[in-house]
Formats: C-alpha cells, sequence, structure tokens
C-alpha cells in the first residue's frame, strides 16, 4: 500500500507534544509491514538541520530520510515557517495559522503530482492537517491525479480545532457554500478539524475509550454532533511507544542504563537526579511529571493540593511549561519547599528521560486524555503511573499495574496519592507492581497492523 503520512509536528524534526511521538514512530512501523510511506512536515525554522542528512529537491521543498527508506518532505517557506515556534508564542497563537496551515495543506498536495507519488491513502493528523481532506473533495475533487486517493483522519485531540474569525474563510480558497453547517462553519465560526471530520473518509481518535467519550456533551468540545453523525466511520487505535526510543536498557540520555534484572541500577539514576536537583530526602518516592502544564493535564485539581502534598513523605521532579499560573505557583512552591520540589520550566527532551527513569511515580491527573504517552513509557520505565480515569489512560491503567481514580477532584487526588506512599513502604509488594509494569507492551508493532486493517477498511 502507498501511504502519505502528512502532519504538522515529527519527531525526530519537531516536537510539542504527543503527536510528534506518534508521527515518528507510526510510519517506521508501517515500513517494517512492508508499506510504501512518505511523510510531508513544514519545515520549521527550529529543526536542527545539523543533526540530519537533507537534500533540496526545488527552491521550497526538502527532503531527509528515516528508517530504511521513508523520505520526508520538508515544506519550505520564509513567510510562514521560519519563526521561534511551531504554532505561537507564550502570548497566544501565530494571527496567521489559518494561513500557514492551509499554504501547508495544498502545497503538500502539489508536491504529490510534483513527485508524482500517488498514494492509496493519505492520513492527516489533527486540525493542522485537516484541510487536505477538504481540498480534495472541493478544489481537487475533478482531478484525475487524486481521484482514487482516500483520506483518514486522527484526532490526537480534540480540545484543539484550529477555530478562526469567519472573516478569514476566503484565504481557504473554497468556495462559500463550503462555510455552512454540513462544511466548515462552527457557530459562525471557521472550524478546520470540523472540516476535516466532515470530509475524511474515515475518523480515528488514539484510544478506544476516547473515541467513545468524543461522541458525548461532556467531552465532543462542540463536535459531539459531528462525531456521532459519523460514528460509524470513527475508530479508536491506541498508540503505541517506540522502545527504540524510549527503552532504559536502551536510553543514551539516562545516567545509567538498566532492565528488569538489573533494576538497582534505577536507583542511581533516581539518586543521581535527586542530587543534580538538590532533593535531599532519603528512602521516598520521587514522584515525576513531564508535561504539558493544562488544565487538561489535571493542574487544576493538583494546584488546590499542591501545599498539602509538599508536607507529605515524597518528592516532586516536574518538567513542563503551559499556563502561566501553574508555571508561577510551581515557581512558588519549589522555592517554598526546595528540598521537595524541583520544578524545570522548559521543553527538555533529555531531562524527560531521566525523569521517567528515576521516578517511582509518575504524575498524571488528566481531566481528559486522547492517549496519553506518559504513562505508557513510564511503564517501560518501571515508574509506576498515578491518573485520573479517562480515554487512553483508563484503556492502559488499571489498579494492577498503577494507581487510579475515578472522581475527578483534588480530594481524590489526594487520597490515591496516599494510597501509592502506603504501597511504596511495602517493598515487595512494590517490586512486583514495577516488574508488572515493565513487563507491559505497548509497541508500535500491533497499533501499525491496526492502523492497516482501517487503511485497508477504506479503500
Ligand atoms: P500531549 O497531550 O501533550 O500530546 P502526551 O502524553 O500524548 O501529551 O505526549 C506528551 C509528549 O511530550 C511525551 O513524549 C512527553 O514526554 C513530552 N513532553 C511534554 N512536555 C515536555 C517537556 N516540557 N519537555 C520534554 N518533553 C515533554
Amino acid at each position: 500500500m502507498k501511504i502519505v503520512m502528512c502532519a504538522s509536528e515529527m519527531v525526530p524534526f519537531a516536537k510539542t507534544g504527543g503527536l510528534a511521538d506518534v508521527v515518528g514512530a507510526l510510519p517506521l512501523a508501517l515500513e517494517d509491514l512492508k508499506q510504501e510511506i512518505i511523510v510531508i512536515i513544514p519545515k520549521y525554522k527550529t529543526i536542527n538541520t545539523q543533526q540530519f542528512t537533507i537534500t533540496s529537491i526545488g527552491e521550497d521543498v526538502d527532503v531527509a530520510k528515516i528508517g530504511k527508506n521513508i523520505k520526508v518532505y520538508l515544506i519550505k517557506s520564509s513567510k510562514y515557517f521560519d519563526r521561534d515556534a511551531l504554532y505561537g508564542t507564550k502570548t497566544g497563537d501565530y494571527p496567521d495559522n489559518l494561513e500557514r496551515f492551509s499554504f501547508f495543506c495544498k502545497r503538500a498536495l502539489t508536491l504529490l503530482k510534483e513527485i508524482n507519488f500517488k498514494p492509496d491513502i493519505i492520513h492527516c493528523h489533527d486540525w493542522q492537517t485537516a484541510l487536505v481532506p477538504v481540498y480534495l473533495k472541493s478544489i481537487y475533487k475533478n482531478d484525475n491525479f487524486y481521484s482514487k486517493l482516500k483520506t483518514i483522519i486522527t484526532v490526537h485531540n480534540l480540545g484543539y480545532q484550529g477555530l478562526f474569525s469567519k472573516d478569514e474563510f476566503p484565504k481557504l480558497g473554497l468556495d462559500w457554500s463550503y462555510f455552512n453547517i454540513d462544511g466548515l462553519e462552527f457557530y459562525d465560526k471557521v472550524n478546520l478539524l470540523k472540516g476535516g471530520l466532515m470530509f475524511a473518509d474515515l475518523i480515528n481518535t488514539v484510544s478506544p475509550t476516547y473515541a467513545k467519550e468524543i461522541q458525548t456533551k461532556e467531552f465532543g468540545c462542540g463536535l459531539e454532533g459531528v462525531l456521532l453523525k459519523r460514528k460509524d466511520s470513527l475508530f479508536g487505535l491506541l498508540n503505541g511507544i517506540d522502545y527504540s526510543i524510549w527503552d532504559p536498557a536502551k536510553d543514551k540520555f539516562i545516567l545509567k542504563k538498566y532492565s528488569l534484572s538489573s533494576i538497582k541500577d534505577k536507583y542511581v539514576n533516581k539518586e543521581n537526579l535527586k542530587k543534580e536537583c538538590g532533593l535531599a530526602k532519603k528512602d521516598v518516592p520521587l514522584f515525576g511529571i513531564v508535561g504539558r502544564l493544562a488544565e487538561q493535564k489535571g493542574l487544576d485539581i493538583l494546584a488546590e493540593i499542591i501545599d498539602k502534598i509538599c508536607h507529605l513523605e515524597l518528592q516532586f521532579v516536574i518538567l513542563g511549561t503551559g499556563d502561566l499560573k501553574y508555571e508561577k505557583l510551581l515557581e512558588e512552591m519549589a522555592k517554598k519547599y526546595p528540598k521537595v520540589i524541583s520544578y524545570h520550566i522548559k521543553f527538555d527532551d533529555i531531562l524527560a528521560h531521566k525523569i521517567y527513569a528515576s521516578s517511582d511515580i509518575f504524575v498524571m491527573p488528566s481531566k481528559y486524555e486522547p492517549c496519553g504517552l506518559g504513562q505508557l513509557i513510564s511503564f517501560k520505565y518501571g515508574t509506576i503511573p498515578l491518573v485520573f480515569k479517562t480515554g487512553g489512560l483508563a484503556d492502559t491503567v488499571s489498579s494492577d499495574n498503577g494507581f487510579i481514580f475515578d472522581e475527578y477532584s483534588s480530594k481524590a487526588l489526594l487520597a490515591i496519592i496516599k494510597k501509592a506512599l502506603t504501597k511504596y513502604r511495602n517493598k515487595k509488594t512494590w517490586s512486583s507492581l514495577v516488574k508488572k509494569a515493565m513487563e507491559l507492551d505497548f509497541s508500535w508493532e500491533s497499533a501499525a497492523e491496526k492502523y492497516l486493517e482501517l487503511y485497508t477498511k477504506v479503500i
């Protein structure tokens, strides 16, 4: 099968979150299944070009290679992509994001013609590439080159839809007839993701539970009606983890590599990170957090009890950026309790690896979570996830392999943290929990097979 993966971020080139992990790993797993695949992403200024062999194939397109022979096409535009960030700065999204990503979607489609790559399927991800199915069924609908091409759109987070003012609609190059309830209109605004959901041949999201949840008012972010309407074309496939990147036995970023048989070395990493972070308490569990500091990630309920938590027999290492109010609160707490909390306000891949390896417990009390990668990575590192029962967290964590609470409140979060502390004190129970976690397998292999089935279904 010939597949095009079209996305706005991808490991190892550009990453702001889990989307990049998925787009970096799925093509490799599909290539292992003998599929022919190319990837198209924007060429951001932030891509460290020294790290890769990149060749130019024209004025505005470069190519890099990953895996055995996967070409990654990088669309250049000094106007749209030569910026310090992918989507925006601390003060907000870039105001021309609609133009930037509609340009990208169109250019991705014209590129296919130029390189004469006629795929069976284009796999799009999130609002940034949601216009691809729209353009195929509008401005390109009579073009023979694209006539047999099918599309699938993966929703990685329904909370981000690419919403813009109606005034911007003409910039899309679409007829106004597409600005209606069966098209891109959403309460008198332009909604790019909605366009993708309406026009893609198939829709999927990244866990079975989230696929069900988004058809309800509580989780549908206003798009539940659209999703309900398309429920026969809506699937939920759990993400995998790329174990060539996330495996303590091979991890080049951690002080001491380890596996289940050399689990003692996990604790060498722990002591080292504690030292680096100035965390001096002995014999207490280390709780780790790596992620966006947003309400979605449960920061609201964590914020309510963080002061209380600091008086418990534990320590915290936190890595993340996000909402200013949570960044400030954590900075304050780290100042107030320097021996208990170490807070790192940045995006730092190496430190993330160290935290996964060194922590005993990974805290991820997300209010909603499409799939979540943090808990899957944690399992592999023998770090026990503590999560709220929702979406992909509910599909992967149970009381058998982690700590899970089912009432979204600070009280329930505090209670489960205390429960984890009690469990931690019993070394035998703890070791068996760690063993169970490390033996779980969330590799991309089986997830990629399921994607292939989905592609086959739509073709
Ligand atoms: P999201 O909703 O942000 O995509 P996921 O759990 O699906 O959440 O994936 C988050 C990914 O981004 C993980 O690989 C995580 O380790 C990484 N990540 C998040 N914040 C940071 C950070 N500040 N520094 C390094 N990596 C981070």
